[in-house]
């Protein structure tokens, strides 16, 4: 029996990592901490209320005395931070929040591991491992060609990817001045279930589905590289088992969207299953907005090291995915609607504690 201590469990990538794997089928209990900021929401983990295997605990992953009880308690055999101030606009209006959960949450979280690591037995050590859970964004922009390898020169330009950088930064310190035994992965845009509706995705789905404008900033011609969140689990699920102490893995879909284009065909996949009631194609709520100051042109990620060393691949095509999303979010509006009035009321979940 394996025991991992994961954080930001509740959010979206969080929340699906957690799902999959306790379905999986593993052997394996977790232990979910997570701030239930307003990103964070129990009714993603509304399934594993009775399931034994997943203990909830609400809290920061910067409050030492919390970290080192579960530590102590739990006997983890991995740590997965997934917890973040995780969204680009916010960051922009308010960046101490970014500072104070990604940079200085995370040196916390790593001083509370490695003190934990170091007390470990010498037979449970080895098998020890911390993996860090990154961003693309932390390279920067890129030109009309190329995409970034795990050697590209760090360049953020938000806020939050300067929080995110600084966290990989201390992750990489902590692995090479106290040999604590650290992963990192850096991941492109991910889409799927669960995810907030500020984002981009779920974002455009609402609007669509409300009869709003669906804002799309600048040209529209900016680029992502979106990859199915399932699949960024299963990568992560796979850095963990085989991937090398001290490594960087980036991890992508190859597929590359204008996000004009991601819009379009959001709009196409509603239209083919939701037609609006006055028949007209909701393309025509499209409506250009101010772009984001700073607004990054286009990201591509170099996925081979992963595939070539660890055997991964995405197992969905972006169209594949794209569909299966929006008919998730068709059939889950209960959800949205949760997360959006906020009004959710904390349960127990597991064997939880909710504070
Ligand atoms: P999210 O905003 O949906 O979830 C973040 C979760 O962390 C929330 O449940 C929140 O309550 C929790 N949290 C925030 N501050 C905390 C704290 N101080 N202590 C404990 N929990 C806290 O984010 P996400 O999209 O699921 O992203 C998860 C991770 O993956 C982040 O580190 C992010 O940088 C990274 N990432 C995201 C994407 C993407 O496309 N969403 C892509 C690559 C990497």
């Amino acid at each position: 029996m394996q025991t991992w201590l994961v954080t930001g469990g509740a959010g979206f990538i969080g929340g699906n990592f957690v799902i999959g794997a306790l379905a999986a089928g593993t052997e394996l209990r977790i232990v979910n901490l997570d701030a239930l900021t307003y990103a964070g929401n129990v009714h993603t983990l509304a399934g594993l209320k009775n399931d034994p295997r997943h203990v909830f605990v609400a809290g920061d992953i910067g409050d030492r005395a919390l970290v080192n009880r579960l530590l102590g308690e739990y006997q983890p055999t991995a740590i997965i931070n997934f917890a973040a101030e995780s969204h680009v606009d916010r960051s922009i209006d308010g960046p101490a929040a970014f500072i104070q959960t990604n940079v200085v949450g995370t040196l916390s979280l790593l001083e509370a591991s490695r003190d934990y690591w170091r007390a470990l037995p010498e037979s449970q050590r080895g098998a020890f491992r911390f993996l860090h859970v990154s961003t693309d964004e932390v390279y920067g922009s890129l030109g009309d060609s190329g995409a970034f390898t795990e050697e590209t020169p760090y360049a953020p330009n938000s806020p939050y990817s300067a929080s995110k950088a600084a966290s990989d930064h201390l992750v990489r310190a902590f692995q090479h001045t106290y040999g604590l035994p650290t992963l990192t992965t850096n991941c492109s845009n991910n889409y799927g279930p669960y995810q907030f509706p500020e984002k981009l995705i779920p974002l455009i789905i609402q609007k669509a589905l409300a009869g709003d404008p669906l804002p799309v900033y600048g040209d529209g011609r900016n680029i992502r590289d979106w990859l199915y969140v399932g699949d960024h689990c299963l990568a992560i699920r796979r850095v963990l088992a085989a991937g090398r102490v001290g490594e960087t893995y980036n991890i992508g879909g190859d597929a590359e969207r204008e996000n004009i284009a991601v819009v379009k065909t959001l709009c196409a996949l509603l239209d083919a299953r939701r037609p609006r009631a006055d028949g007209r194609p909701r393309e025509s709520q499209i409506t250009y907005v101010a772009d984001r100051p700073g607004h990054d042109r286009r990201y591509a990620i170099d996925a081979s090291k992963l595939k070539r060393e660890l055997d991964w691949a995405p197992t969905l095509s972006f169209e594949k995915g794209i569909a299966d999303t929006v008919d998730w979010y068709l059939d889950n509006a209960a959800w949205t609607r949760q997360v959006l009035d906020g009004s959710y009321r904390l349960e127990r979940i597991g064997q939880g504690v909710v504070a």
